[in-house]
C-alpha cells in the first residue's frame, strides 16, 4: 500500500530530544524560544508565538482581536472543522464566501460579496499548500479596515510574489502529525504586530506577565520544549522536503495530463505551492463516482484522501445556530463532491508514482 502521509524524523531531532529529556527542563523553555525565532525569520515577521495546537493558534488569534458577539468572520466554506470551531469559541458568528475552483480558496471578490457591516475578520484559509490570492484580499481588508487571521495550517512556506502566508496579518500554523512540518501536536501564531504579540504570549501563560502579576483572564496554551526540538531540526530541511513534493506534482501532473476527466491541480504564477495535498477532482467526463474511484485506488495499493468530504457547515452541530450564516456557494457545493488527495510526499519513490498514474489511469478508462 502507498501511504497518504509518512512521519519519520532524522538523527538531529532524535539528538534534540534526548538532550531535552537529560537537561530535565521539559516544559515551554529555550527551545521554544529558538522555534519561534526561527519561525518567524521563515515567514519574514517580527513575532512567532508557539502554542500547543494548531485549533489553538486559531482560537488565540480571534481572542487577541477581542471580538464581540454579532461581531462576523469570513472564512471558507471549504476547510477543516478547526477554522468554523475557533469562529464559534470566539464568540462572533461565522461568514463564509465561496471558493475558487483553480486553487480552492476564497477570493477577494467573493469575500468582498460576503463582507456586512458586522465584519470584523478576513479569515482566507490557504489550503492544501498553496496561498490564497493575498496580495488582493489583503488590499481588500486595508480598504474596508478589516483584520486578517490567515489559516495557514497546511501552507508552511507558501509565498504569493516571494510574501509568506501568515505575513499578511495574524497567521495560524499546525504542526500537526501529518502536516508539512510536525511536532505530532503543535502551533504557531505570526504577526508584525507588537501589542497583539505581547497579548498573545500573556493569553498563553494564564494572563500572567511576571510571576503572579495576572493582566487577564488566560489560559495554558504551551507548546513544549520536547516539541520544539521535534520541530526545529525540520527547518533546516524544509527546502528540500517542498522541493520534493513540487517534483513529486510535477509527475504527477504530467502523467496524469492525458487522463480523460481528471483534472489536476495547478500552482499559480507568483505563488509558492508547498503541496501538502496533491488533489485532483474527478469531474462527470471520468464517468466514475469519486467514492467509486477512491475505493478502486485502494484497492489497486494507493491510498487516498478526500479532504473534505462535506462543507464544513453541513453537519449536525452546525446547521440550525444564529452565528453559522449559511448561504448558497456554488463551487465549493461542486468541488466538495469531486476533490480526491494522491499521495505526494517526499517519500515515494519513481514507481510509486507511476503506479499512481496507472492505477488513476486504468480506473478511468474503465481496465
Ligand atoms: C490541521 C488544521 C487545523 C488545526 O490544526 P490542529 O493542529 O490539528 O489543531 C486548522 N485548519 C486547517 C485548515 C487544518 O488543516
Amino acid at each position: 500500500m502507498i501511504p497518504i502521509t509518512v512521519v519519520e524524523f532524522g538523527e538531529d531531532a532524535e539528538r534534540l530530544v534526548l538532550e531535552v529529556l537529560r537537561s530535565g527542563n521539559i516544559a515551554q523553555g529555550p527551545l521554544v524560544r529558538q522555534f519561534e525565532e526561527r519561525f518567524a525569520a521563515m515567514v519574514g515577521v517580527k513575532h512567532a508565538i508557539a502554542v500547543n495546537n494548531g485549533t489553538t493558534s486559531l482560537v488565540a488569534s480571534l481572542a487577541a482581536l477581542d471580538l464581540q458577539p454579532g461581531d462576523e468572520v469570513v472564512t471558507s466554506p471549504f476547510t477543516f472543522v478547526a477554522t468554523l470551531n475557533a469562529i464559534l469559541e470566539s464568540g462572533a458568528t461565522a461568514r463564509f464566501a465561496d471558493i475558487s475552483e483553480v486553487d480552492f480558496n476564497v477570493t477577494a471578490s467573493s469575500l468582498s460579496s460576503a463582507i456586512s457591516p458586522n465584519t470584523k475578520v478576513l479569515m482566507p484559509v490557504h489550503l492544501y499548500g498553496q496561498i490564497a490570492d493575498m496580495s488582493e484580499i489583503s488590499a481588500l481588508a486595508a480598504g474596508r479596515g478589516l483584520a486578517i487571521v490567515e489559516d495557514s495550517a497546511q501552507s508552511h512556506g507558501s509565498t504569493i510574489g516571494g510574501r509568506h502566508a501568515g505575513s499578511f496579518g495574524l497567521g495560524s500554523f499546525s504542526f500537526y502529525a501529518t502536516k508539512n512540518i510536525t511536532t505530532g501536536e503543535g502551533g504557531m501564531i505570526t504577526t508584525d504586530d507588537d501589542v497583539l504579540a505581547d497579548r498573545l504570549r500573556v493569553l498563553r501563560n494564564q494572563g500572567m506577565r511576571a510571576r503572579y502579576q495576572y493582566e487577564l483572564p488566560g489560559h495554558n496554551w504551551r507548546l513544549t520544549d520536547l516539541q520544539a526540538a521535534v520541530g526545529l531540526p525540520q527547518l533546516d530541511g524544509y527546502d528540500a522536503v517542498v522541493e520534493a513534493r513540487q517534483r513529486n506534482a510535477t509527475y504527477l501532473s504530467d502523467g496524469l495530463a492525458e487522463v480523460n476527466g481528471i483534472v489536476v491541480p495547478t500552482q499559480l504564477d507568483g505563488r509558492r505551492h508547498v503541496w501538502h495535498q496533491y488533489t485532483v477532482r474527478v469531474t462527470p467526463e471520468a464517468g466514475i463516482a469519486r467514492d467509486e474511484f477512491v475505493a478502486k485506488l485502494v484497492e489497486r495499493g494507493v491510498s487516498a484522501g478526500v479532504y473534505y468530504p462535506k462543507l464544513v457547515f453541513d453537519y449536525e452541530p452546525y446547521r440550525s445556530r444564529p452565528d453559522v450564516i449559511i448561504e448558497r456557494y456554488p463551487v465549493a457545493e461542486r468541488v466538495v463532491r469531486e476533490v480526491v488527495s494522491l499521495p505526494v510526499h517526499p517519500h515515494l519513490r519513481r514507481e510509486d508514482l507511476d503506479r499512481i498514474i496507472d492505477a488513476v489511469a486504468s480506473i478511468v478508462s474503465g481496465r
